[in-house]
């Protein structure tokens, strides 16, 4: 008996490569036991959340005199917690934006979700920089847009620009860009997302709906060696951020995101309109009550950075004395070397024999790389050493 829509099963069979190493990674740890298996295949933060975050339950639980609702709110989430991306927005990009630019959703995914549902029309595209964060090709079909991918520059992972030129149609809606990067770790300079902008403008110019430049930021507090992560809402008229609290206050489960609107956007006003009834229409409406006021608790603080380049200059090492061919992350917490002998599937079940788990890049729309999380003790990069070795060395 059919269940699933045929759509659905095929999405099942072919889409994720992480679920597939996360759950090879549960049979791994059963047979061998947990500290046998060196698992790098899941962006999920194991860094805790920070203390006042967890506090501010134990506050909540002990509001007696109710000024604290569980019931509806408006669509948009709190007027507080608007404002409070908003002041957000403001110190990192830089510009002058109102509660009224923003809108609160359930992570940076129900963000996206809620955006192309209240701007694609059938038949007109997405367009995302490969590799990339491999849900967003499912949030387009959610819907009915195409989903298409442009190659990002080999190796570096910088804009190929020209390529963006080449690539986009008459039917792109909407360009995605994710710095610091999932699964490159790769960081946009401001020069390569001028030019990028340079691009969209020309060919607004002849059409008669823009391109949306949506850039997805939930790695933005992640950036090492002091580089800045640019911002891109004061450089494209049509820009919007993506983003969430998932990664820098460990609060993936939470799901709170938002997104916030270019104040150079004319009516504007009219797209926050339609995000705050799309929200609301595709059934997760905003961040639960709790969410958002864990979200004002931890306003001034967040998870330490320090603990991640920490590990990434232990993975640096491991990888770089084993002899792999990567570049270093320059945000995020994610490497992506190349895979040895050219097939990464291949080599991440060679891997799995080394009881560690990697995903191969063809799940990213990256062919020939593979990727590692550092979301683990350091503890456990520097275990995954000889069998890092031993797997370069059987296929070299
Ligand atoms: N975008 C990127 C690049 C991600 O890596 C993730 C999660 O891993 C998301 C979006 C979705 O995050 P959220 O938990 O905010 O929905």
């Amino acid at each position: 008996m059919q269940l699933l829509s045929s759509q659905i099963t095929g999405f099942m069979e072919n889409s994720s490569w992480i679920r597939k190493m996360f759950e090879s990674g549960i049979a791994l740890k059963k047979q061998y036991g947990e500290d046998a298996v060196c698992d790098f295949s899941l962006g999920n933060p194991d860094v805790p959340t920070p203390a006042m975050v967890g506090e501010i339950l134990h506050d909540l639980a002990k509001e007696t005199s109710a000024p604290f609702t569980f019931g509806y709110m408006p669509n948009g989430g709190f007027p507080w917690a608007r404002q409070i991306i908003a002041d957000l927005i403001k110190k990192e990009q830089g510009v002058e934006l109102t509660a009224d630019d923003t809108v609160l959703t359930c992570g940076a995914a129900g963000a996206m979700n809620a955006f192309f549902r209240a701007v694609m029309e059938p038949g007109d595209e997405v367009l995302a920089v490969a590799p990339f964060f491999v849900e967003y090709g499912f949030y387009a079909s959610n819907h009915q847009a195409t989903f298409r991918t442009v190659m990002a520059k080999p190796d570096t992972f910088e804009l190929d620009i020209d390529a963006i030129d080449a690539a986009i149609t008459s039917n792109t809606r909407a360009l995605i860009i994710n710095s610091p990067n999932n699964p490159t770790g790769a960081v946009y300079t401001k020069e390569e997302i001028m030019k990028l902008a340079a691009v969209l403008e020309k060919h607004n110019k002849s059409n008669n709906r823009p391109i949306f430049l949506i850039s997805d930021e939930p790695y933005r507090f992640l950036a090492f060696d002091g580089i800045d992560v640019p911002s891109v809402l004061p450089l494209y008229d049509y820009a919007v951020v993506i983003s969430s609290f998932s990664k820098n206050l460990s609060m993936a489960g939470e799901r709170v995101g938002y997104i916030a609107v270019t104040p150079r956007m004319d009516s504007r006003q009219q797209l926050i309109n339609g995000l705050m009834l799309t929200n609301r229409i595709l059934g997760f409406v905003n961040p639960p009550v709790v969410g958002q006021h864990m979200l004002k608790a931890a306003l001034e603080t967040q998870v330490d950075p320090s603990i991640y380049e920490k590990r990434r200059d232990a993975m640096a090492k491991v990888l770089a004395d084993a002899g792999y061919d990567f570049h270093i992350p320059k945000g995020a917490f994610y490497f992506f070397p190349k895979a040895p002998g050219g097939d990464d599937v291949a080599f991440c079940n060679r891997l799995m024999e080394e009881k560690i788990l990697a995903v191969p890049g063809t799940g990213f729309g990256g062919p020939g790389y593979f990727r590692l999380t550092f979301c683990v003790e350091e503890e456990v990069i520097n275990r995954s050493a000889e069998g890092f070795k031993r797997a370069i060395r059987s296929v070299a």
